[in-house]
């Protein structure tokens, strides 16, 4: 970023409320910015230039008012899974290519209601399936830190833009991972709250028992404030969780001192590459250094995650998306001879190959004879992951581990074998099976693209996680580091 704004969301917040520069400002050099460097990127599908100077200047005349929340005329960037109103809400499909929703998400509600300010919508794998953001319909987005590597998926589009300084701060989703992949590779922190904190009302469903809404953010502090707007209790998500609003910043700046921090075995074995296990040996040394106590536990099912994952989360994909028949949402061919034409040439021409994939396998995972065998066999699976961690929890506050196996990988290079693609998701699934909290932080580089170390803890320790993350940011630079041929400048 440039001298003249700061990075973080929360100077930002801190230097529009002194008056530092107004919120029309602010989004001028955003939109700026995206202007210059999207062409390169991709990773947005819509930007908002009217809209968001409209909402920028009602923040600018709150905050004159004295009547503004903490964030509010803060830019961002929102997933283009949330939907909204009055922009286009795609999910990366064609299916959805010209859908603008009869409603507002409850995140995009909430973020309203704060007064923060959309520059735009972000790419992303179709429907959020997706390792590396090669299934969007809209083409793929590029690794701000090589572009001719993968951002991550599916929430690619807000990690490449908020690694890229394109927006200072991001929504994304994460089903098995798509928030802390792409923050790993794209350098960035993403949080993945328990399942059940942030409404997935009006967040399009990919599979229900697993989808989570979350923030994504240059630190561990601007997550929290994040979490501040978007977490909370929502009567129209039936799986929201009744608690009573609370301050993810309020164990920030806080000493470590009690944490128990556990590595499992498990996540260090040979599937890790060697050079991000000797960067993360590093910093759970600097942990251990702030004050923590670390030791080895052990998370038995481990390997069992993607199988069962796979399982559930496509099972759960051809129930949701059922509902795009060609009649009620999306596109629609044309010229059909009668419903059942109608329904499969709109499906046949509306989803991309692998949301097709994912259908087919859900549906025969679902099917009858095979049920017992698959679903019923993987919804035990997932029992005994999510006991492993009860266990686990039992010994220690914690755990610690990688994101990902390896680096962001080339375009192109798993998209003739999607199970090495989904092989990709290996550290990540099982936290979503067991609907556990997760983050992701940068902790290093190999061959200078971005390592992302998971913190995962117990349910609701989300305020804990974060001051965790942040007194290893206050104590490292991996957070602040950019990209540099997209982020020279900044915006100005
Ligand atoms: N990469 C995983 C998948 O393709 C996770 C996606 C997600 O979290 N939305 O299913």
């Amino acid at each position: 970023m440039s001298d003249q704004f700061p990075s973080s969301v929360a100077q930002l917040a801190a230097g529009l409320r002194d008056g530092e520069y107004s919120s029309v400002e602010l989004t001028k050099a955003y939109l700026t910015r995206i202007s210059e460097h999207d062409d390169a990127l991709n990773s947005f599908i819509t930007v908002c230039d009217e809209s968001a100077l409209a909402q920028a200047r009602a923040a600018d005349a709150a905050i004159a008012a004295g009547a503004a929340n903490n964030l509010c005329g803060v830019p961002y960037a929102n997933k283009d899974i949330f939907c909204t109103s009055d922009v286009r809400t795609s999910c990366g499909s064609k299916m959805l290519d010209n859908f603008i929703a009869p409603y507002d998400a409850g995140v995009v509600e909430r973020l309203n209601a704060a007064g923060m300010v959309m520059l735009g919508k972000t790419n992303m794998d179709e429907f959020a399936m997706g390792s590396s953001n090669e299934t969007s319909f809209y083409g793929r987005t590029c690794n701000p830190w090589d572009l001719s590597r993968v951002p991550g998926g599916s929430s690619g589009g807000s990690a490449a833009a908020v690694a890229a300084s394109l927006a200072p701060i991001a929504t994304g989703t994460d089903t098995g991972g798509s928030i802390r992949q792409p923050a790993a590779f794209c350098g960035i922190s993403g949080l993945k709250p328990t399942y059940g904190r942030v409404s997935r009302y009006g967040m399009i469903a990919f599979a229900s028992s697993l989808d989570q809404g979350g923030p994504m953010g240059r630190t561990a502090e601007d997550l929290a404030l994040l979490m501040n707007v978007i977490a909370g209790f929502d009567e129209r998500d039936s799986t929201s969780l009744e608690m009573p609003d609370e301050d993810f910043g309020r164990l920030l700046n806080k000493p470590i001192e009690n944490a128990r921090i556990g590595v499992p075995s498990e996540y260090f074995g040979p599937d890790l590459d060697a050079e991000i296990g000797a960067l993360l040996e590093r910093a759970i040394a600097e942990f251990e250094k702030l004050g923590a106590t670390i030791c080895e536990v052990s998370l038995p099912n481990s390997q069992l995650a993607i199988p069962a994952y796979y399982v559930i989360a496509l099972a759960e994909c051809s129930s949701n998306l059922s509902r795009y028949d060609g009649i009620r949402f999306g596109h629609q061919c044309e010229n059909a001879v009668d419903l059942t034409d109608l329904y499969e040439r709109s499906r046949a021409e509306g989803f991309g190959e692998e949301v097709k994939r994912r259908i087919l396998v859900g549906t025969y995972a679902l099917s009858s004879g095979y049920y017992d065998a698959y679903y019923r066999k993987a919804q035990q699976i997932r029992r005994l992951i999510k006991q492993d961690f009860v266990n686990a929890f039992d010994d220690v506050d914690f755990l610690i581990g990688p994101t990902t196996p390896d680096v962001a990988f080339t375009a192109g290079c798993h998209s003739s074998d999607p199970v090495t693609m989904y092989l990709s998701d290996i550290y990540t699934t099982a936290v979503n099976l067991a609907g556990l909290p997760a983050l992701s932080i940068p902790a290093g580089q190999v061959s200078g693209l971005p390592v992302g170390l998971q913190l995962i803890g117990n349910y609701f320790s989300e305020a804990a996680m974060l001051g965790l993350a942040d007194r290893y940011q206050k104590n490292s630079s991996w957070h602040l580091s950019h990209p540099s041929e997209i982020c020279a400048g900044g915006p100005s």
